[in-house]
């Protein structure tokens, strides 16, 4: 009797597991709860991009140049194969402006989405392979050397950033590594930042812009949703900030608390097993996350399926 699993149940299995197996080849110990403190400190030369929603004109400009810096084809699936037209972050799509409107009143705003280049990575800390790492100025860059496409770190991440090659013979991870190799390395910005017409993003150290960001508040009272910058606090801080006129929910950040996500699986650990469980907490908040995304892939894989006539089996 033959007990071959394809990918997608050998996935399941993992998800079933809480991802104790996979997350178990990790040595976590004590000094983990050192790696990953409640509140993160940035860096001082901790790059960062800040948007500013206001500002933001919704020309895509930033969405061609990702591409182009990125050597990734345009998203033509929809449009017929005329023009990019991503619906959300995905595998050809490492940036996408989305516009959010409220069908009751005239409220709408753009919102530029990315990876969020998080102080303490969720997705670092999930994948059990060490693909993905915090690299220099804080970008999270991905080793497609390291990644056999377990997606790990596609549940793991509160953002739902990384996204799933879902038409490759060796399906991978694709996400926004904050253009590391392509820009950043050569002492250039970011391609999204550097083609933006309006400075709805502009990229400099995470102290500077936060600077900006809360000057921009200070002189512009009862403009910016709640008066405060998004991203500063939010699960532990990130390395892309947001200032938007609209709540932050509705243009579809979401809720977060301020504490880091590889904080709470370390801090799990010290209270029950001193050794060993270390994985199975570190997994069980990381499977919070699973689960909640979980549905949402299936949704996914059945869309994929519908538009490309074939059942999905991966
Ligand atoms: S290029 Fe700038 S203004 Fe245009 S959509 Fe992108 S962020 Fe907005
Ligand atoms: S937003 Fe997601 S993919 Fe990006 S660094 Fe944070 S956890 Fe990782
Ligand atoms: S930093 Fe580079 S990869 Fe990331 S969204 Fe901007 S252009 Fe795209």
């Amino acid at each position: 009797m033959s007990v071959a699993l394809s990918r997608r149940q050998a996935f399941k299995v993992m998800v079933g597991l809480g991802g104790t197996v996979a997350t178990g080849l990790l040595p976590k110990t004590a000094a983990a709860e050192e790696e990953h403190p409640a509140h993160p400190v940035a860096p001082a030369d901790a790059i960062a991009m800040l948007y500013d929603s206001t500002v933001c004109t919704g020309c895509k400009a930033c969405m061609p140049a990702c591409n182009e810096a990125n050597g990734l084809p345009a998203d033509t699936l929809l449009s017929g194969g005329i023009w990019d037209m991503p619906t959300g972050l995905n595998a050809q799509t490492k940036n996408i402006i989305e516009l959010y409107q409220d069908p009751k009143s005239d409220e709408f705003a753009f919102v530029k989405k990315q990876c969020m280049h998080c102080l303490d990575p969720a997705c670092v800390t999930g994948c059990p392979f060490g693909s993905l790492k915090k690299s220099d100025w804080g970008a999270v860059t991905w080793n497609s050397s390291l990644c056999i496409g377990c997606r790990y770190c596609e549940v793991a991440c509160p953002f739902e950033v990384p996204q799933f090659e879902w038409k490759s013979w060796n399906p991978q991870i694709v996400k926004c590594e904050f253009c590391y190799d392509q820009r950043l390395k050569k002492d250039l910005e970011p391609a999204c930042t550097a083609a933006c017409p309006t400075g709805a993003v502009i990229f400099g150290k995470r102290v500077d812009l936060l600077a900006k960001a809360k000057d921009r508040i200070a002189t512009a009272p009862g403009k910016y949703f709640e008066e405060r910058v998004y991203g500063e606090h939010e699960a532990g801080g990130t390395q892309v900030l947001y200032l938007s006129s609209v709540s932050f929910q509705k243009i579809g950040l979401p809720k977060l608390g301020t504490t880091s996500i590889g904080h709470y699986a370390t801090k799990v650990t010290s209270h029950i097993y001193k050794w060993l469980s270390g994985p199975i907490a570190v997994s069980g908040v990381l499977g919070f996350f699973i689960r909640r995304n979980w549905n949402r892939h299936e949704l996914e894989r059945l869309e994929h399926e519908k538009q490309s006539g074939f059942p999905d089996q991966l």
